[in-house]
This record gives structure tokens, sequence and C-alpha cells, in this order.
């Protein structure tokens, strides 16, 4: 099967087609990160505008670069939630217009089942498998016993990982995004801040890293006013340092409790290198297949979206036209 996806959930505007799931045919991805630079962060309606002027485009050249036409399509698929209102409906009315022009079924995706089957782009995934989410608005760990079933067995009770790294970022002065800024520092950096670790109730998957944030904050704070030099690159790896064992303490821990033939990494923050290399090694003497998604498909575009309508396709779970962008979209309802 031929789909079209659409990804407009954020600050991308990405178009994709993909066939059945796993071949990418073209993946377009537009980001609007300069527009959003100056604001230290992304402004919704900046972002609904940008997505305006660009959906038509980056369709257009993602269905030039498979090289095929509207008539080949078994379907348009679209991200529906969780995002900005206003961003996803720019994508949800431009994939009704093609469902309806050209009268082929349309499918509504989850945000973060795209992250996840991000990892079937690469190779076929395997159930029942544990997926690490970490992106800009999720910190999650699902469990899935088969395709398209997700239970969330932990989650985070405050900040996203990728919201506290941006939020570090801006406090050392850092451009947005900032995750791969710190990513970059912590590499140069030393762990001389013994930061703390959240670990919350001992038997709990949550998350919670708005403590770490405000300690981070309240330490460059206490250098300042002593008016001693802190260095950016320990700063970065003591704050990377934290993140990365609750991560994979966490991780081990749920790997132990759920028996899964996977591990799959997704989202956004699946492109820190420090992250993806602690995985590795904490995985590579075990018996468990760690799936690490390429760098392109681990931040926000349309090919995951494909691979996950794939699922739905297969299961003629097909949306009306009545399909709405839902900011609040539920990941265990679909
Ligand atoms: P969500 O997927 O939860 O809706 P989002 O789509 O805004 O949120 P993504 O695009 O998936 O988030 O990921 C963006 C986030 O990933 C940003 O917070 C960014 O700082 C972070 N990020 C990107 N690269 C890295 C990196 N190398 N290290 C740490 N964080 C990173
Ligand atoms: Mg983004
Ligand atoms: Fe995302």
């Amino acid at each position: 099967e031929l789909i079209l996806a659409i990804e407009t959930s954020c600050d991308e505007t990405s178009a994709a087609v993909i066939e059945n799931g796993t071949v990418i045919l073209s993946n377009v991805v537009s980001s609007q990160i300069e527009s959003h630079k100056r604001f230290g962060g992304v402004v919704p309606e900046v972002a609904s505008r940008h997505h305006v002027e660009q959906i038509t485009i980056i369709i257009e050249q993602a269905m030039e670069e498979a090289n095929i036409t509207f008539a080949d399509l078994s379907a348009v698929a679209v991200t529906e939630g969780p995002g900005l209102v206003g961003a996803l409906l720019i994508g949800v009315n431009a994939a009704k217009a093609i469902a309806f022009a050209h009268n082929i079924p349309l499918i509504g995706v989850h945000h973060i089942a795209g992250h996840i089957y991000a990892n079937q782009l690469v190779e076929p995934i395997s159930f029942p498998l544990l997926a690490l989410v970490v992106s800009g608005g999720h910190t999650e760990l699902v469990y899935m016993k088969e395709d398209g079933h997700f239970e969330i067995i932990g989650e985070t009770r405050d900040d996203a990982v990728g919201e506290a790294y941006d939020k570090v970022a801006r406090t050392l002065g850092l451009p947005y995004p900032g995750g791969p800024h710190i990513d970059r520092l912590a590499a140069e950096g030393k762990e001389t801040i013994d930061f703390p670790r959240s670990w919350l109730e001992p038997d709990s998957f949550d998350f919670s890293f708005s403590g770490l944030k405000s300690s981070v904050i309240n330490t460059l704070h206490n250098f300042n006013q002593r008016g001693e030099e802190v260095k950016k690159e320990d700063v970065a790896a003591s704050f990377q340092a934290s993140v990365i064992d609750v991560l994979v303490g966490k991780t081990r821990r749920a790997v132990k409790k759920h028996e899964v033939n996977q591990l799959l990494l997704a989202g956004g923050v699946a492109a820190n290198k420090g992250l993806r290399h602690a995985l590795e090694k904490e995985f590579e003497k075990t018996n468990v297949d760690l799936r690490i998604p390429p760098l392109s498909l681990c931040t926000d575009n349309a090919a995951m979206i494909g691979a996950a309508a794939s699922v739905k396709w297969r299961k003629q779970k097909f949306a009306s036209y009545d399909l709405n962008g839902n900011p609040g979209l539920d990941l265990e309802q679909q």
C-alpha cells in the first residue's frame, strides 16, 4: 500500500510517502526553527502561519520525490494530536481535502505512535516490546503487546525531558532548541556537580524532571552571586548525567518486569548522543534487542506518521470527514 502522510503538530511542516509502512519513498521536512529562535521557543500563531504557507508546497514535493500521482495512493494519513491545535488543524484540513478530492481513506495518527513506529522504517519491529519515548512534550515508557496497542506504564509527572533540556539550555544562554547544544557541550565537560536523581517511589516507572531543572537554575544562580565562574560544559555534563541515569535506570527495571523482545528508543531526545551511547552500553551484553532510529527519524517528520498509519490501514481503522485536531489525544485509546 502507498500512504501519503502529513505532520504539522508543532514547528515542522512535513509530508512523506510510505510504502507498506516500511519503505520511505519521500520524507520532506521543513523546519521553522529559525522563525522561533528569537522568541526562545515555539510561538503557536507563528507556527500556524508557517504551516499554511508551506503545506501545499511540501505535499507536492513529497509526491514528486516519490514519483507517484494521487491516484496511486491507498490512503492519506495525518497527525491528529497531540500538539498545538492551530498547527494540527492545518495538516488535518489538508489531509481531509486530499481524501475527499481523490476519494481515498483518511487516517488519523497519534504523534507519539508515530515516534515509536519510526523504528519500523529501519527494520521490522517485534512484539511484545517496550518503547522509551523521550521528546519535547513527552517522557513515557510504553508497553506494546501487539501492533497498534499502547499501554503507558510510566510517564512524567511534570516536565518532559526535552522541555527540561530546552529550559536548562536557555538558562545557560544557548539558542533554541537547546537539546542538541547541551548534548554537544556535555561531551566536552566533566560531571563536577552532583545534581539530584529523581527516582520517585521504588516501584514507579514515572519520571520527574522539574526538580532537576530547578536545581540547575539554582546552582547557576549561586555561582553567579558568589561571582564564581562555572564551566557551561560541566553544567551540561552534570545535568545530562542525571537525566541519563534515571532514564536508563527506569528502563532497565521496566525491561526486567515486562518480558519483551525489543526495546525501542523514540522521540526527539532519542537524538541525544549521551543517551544513545548509555543505552547501547547498558543492553549490549543482555538479550534485549535495542533499536535506536537514525537521527533524521528521531525529531518530527511525516515518515514516522506514515509508518504508524499503516497499522490502522491494515485494520481499516479510518477516520471520517469530521476528523479534528485534538491536542489531548490519548495514546491508549488508539
Ligand atoms: P512531542 O513529540 O512530545 O509532541 P515535539 O514534537 O515538540 O514534542 P520532538 O520534535 O519530538 O518534540 O523533539 C524535540 C525535542 O528534542 C526538543 O526539546 C529538543 O531540544 C530535543 N532534542 C533534539 N535533539 C536533542 C539532543 N541531541 N539531545 C537532547 N535533546 C534533543
Ligand atoms: Mg519540533
Ligand atoms: Fe515529536
